[in-house]
């Protein structure tokens, strides 16, 4: 590889020149270097340092059947050498993109049978907003265009994805938001729930928030609601049970179309394929991405259901949207050996019955009673863990103590994530029982350090 050719303190220096990173405070990145991370294996990433990191992220939620899989780059090679580009555009198709869309039919809940591909989340976001509001102007009622989000709701980073997400940094640097998007509140009990309020009536008070929305608007100017069923970057934001079931029952009463975003919780992570079978929910469209390949080549899919597919086939006339890499070959073929070796090996079935168990009961009994630990949670592999600097009261820190167990937690050799005061993990779903137990271990061991800096 070409870089060997380059120390550490070289390629820092040239990144620091040359490269601007996302999500990033660059004044902040030139004064603190950056770590460069040049190889990983198994459930492990390794810096040119040579520290091995445990990464309980899988990279940025994707990389769900781990590193190191040489079956994937085999098929890259030699999709590669076959056709490496072709496109799907003027009455063209290729074979991977072909095989791949019955392939999600397969796997994704039975009214969901066709698929729109793009590269990442963000553009299939796009997509389902586009296809949503085409498929109500087809119907005849172009009035029908709002759409509801949430607070916290992460869809991503364009102008789409980030006018749809429900951050507010994001959207006090959008000078201009796509219109008619509303938010609502979102269904974090840690924060929320009242005094004496059931998870069950917390979760219905959530959910009739976006009904009240809708009726406030009108539900003849309601297209869709969007969520991602479990909100990841938002912080591992779990819904009680009861609120999908009423988000459900609400869209089918006002007519509005249900779009969910699986792009975190999609292949495997909830221990179904997707979050929507584990949730019992019938989506209109499901914006996958990240582990559709494991992350190991940029590539999305927008699954579209029935009643919005055979509306743009009976209809007719051209959808005026598509991407170069739409269903790019060899992106394709690598998610095809992706979903294969999830299925073979069981992961699934795993992150139900074994492991997604154990992450919870682990999560608890390393945890759950350290003294800055108001809570932990998961669900299947997604994992959070709330700092407090008071168990009984929930009172937080207020300094940036997320930022300082992170870093703890990198240094101890745990890649995990900070969202506020919010830790979250989202862990490969070949980790075995072990390999939770020696995150535990790591995550204990950053949450003392940090402790005891807080508390100096
Ligand atoms: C990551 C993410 C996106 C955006 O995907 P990109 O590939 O980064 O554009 C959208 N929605 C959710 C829920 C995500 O986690």
């Amino acid at each position: 590889m070409a870089y060997r050719n380059f120390s550490t303190a070289q390629l820092q220096a040239i990144d620091a020149a040359h490269h601007l990173h996302p999500f990033t405070d660059h004044k902040d990145l030139r004064q603190a270097g950056t770590r460069v991370i040049s190889r990983a294996q198994g459930a492990f990433v390794y810096d040119t340092d040579g520290n091995e990191i445990l990464d309980a992220m899988a990279g940025l939620w994707c990389v769900n059947i781990g590193y190191g899989r040489d079956e994937l780059a085999e098929v890259a090679a030699e999709q590669m050498k076959e056709l490496p580009y072709y496109n799907n555009f003027f009455r063209c198709t290729t074979p991977t993109p072909t095989l791949l869309a019955r392939k999600l039919a397969e796997i994704a809940p039975t009214n969901v049978n066709q698929c729109f591909f793009g590269s990442s989340g963000s553009e299939s976001n796009d997509t389902a907003l586009r296809l949503v509001r085409h498929y109500w102007v087809l119907q005849g009622k172009p009035d029908k265009n709002i759409i509801i989000s949430r607070n916290w709701a992460y869809h991503g980073s364009t102008i789409t994805g980030a006018s749809l997400g429900g951050m507010s940094a994001m959207h006090g640097q959008l000078n201009g938001a796509v219109p008619n998007i509303r938010h609502v509140m979102c269904p974090y009990a840690f924060e929320l729930k009242h005094e004496g309020e059931s998870d069950h009536e917390f979760g219905i008070r959530a959910a009739r928030a976006v009904e009240e929305e809708i009726l406030k608007a009108g539900p003849e100017n309601v297209a869709a609601f969007i969520g991602e069923p479990i909100q990841g970057a938002g912080g591992v934001k779990i819904p009680p049970a009861s609120y999908w079931p009423e988000i459900q029952r609400i869209c089918r009463e006002h007519d509005i179309l249900l779009m969910l975003d699986e792009v975190i919780t999609g292949y495997g992570r909830t221990g179904a394929w997707f979050a929507a079978q584990s949730m019992g929910i019938e989506p209109d469209t499901m914006t996958t991405a990240k582990a559709l390949t494991s992350g190991y080549q940029p590539l999305s899919a927008l699954l579209v259901s029935d009643r919005v597919a055979e509306v743009l086939q009976e209809k007719g006339g051209e959808f005026y949207h598509g991407y170069t890499y739409a269903g790019h070959p060899v992106a394709c073929a690598v998610a095809l050996k992706n979903l294969e070796i999830i299925e073979k090996e069981r992961m699934i079935e795993t992150v139900r019955d074994v492991t997604g168990p154990y992450l919870a009961s682990a999560l608890k009994d390393a945890l759950a009673d350290h003294p800055m630990v108001g809570e932990v949670r998961s669900f299947g592999f997604l994992g959070a863990i709330e700092l407090v600097k008071d168990k009984a009261t929930r009172a937080r820190f207020n300094r940036d103590e997320g930022m300082v167990v992170r870093d703890h937690a990198i240094a101890s050799g745990l890649m995990m994530r900070a969202v506020g005061s919010t830790m979250i993990m989202s862990p490969p779903l070949m980790w075995t029982k072990d390999t939770i137990d020696l995150a535990m271990r790591r995550a204990r061991k950053a949450l003392d350090l940090a402790y005891r800096d807080l508390t100096a």
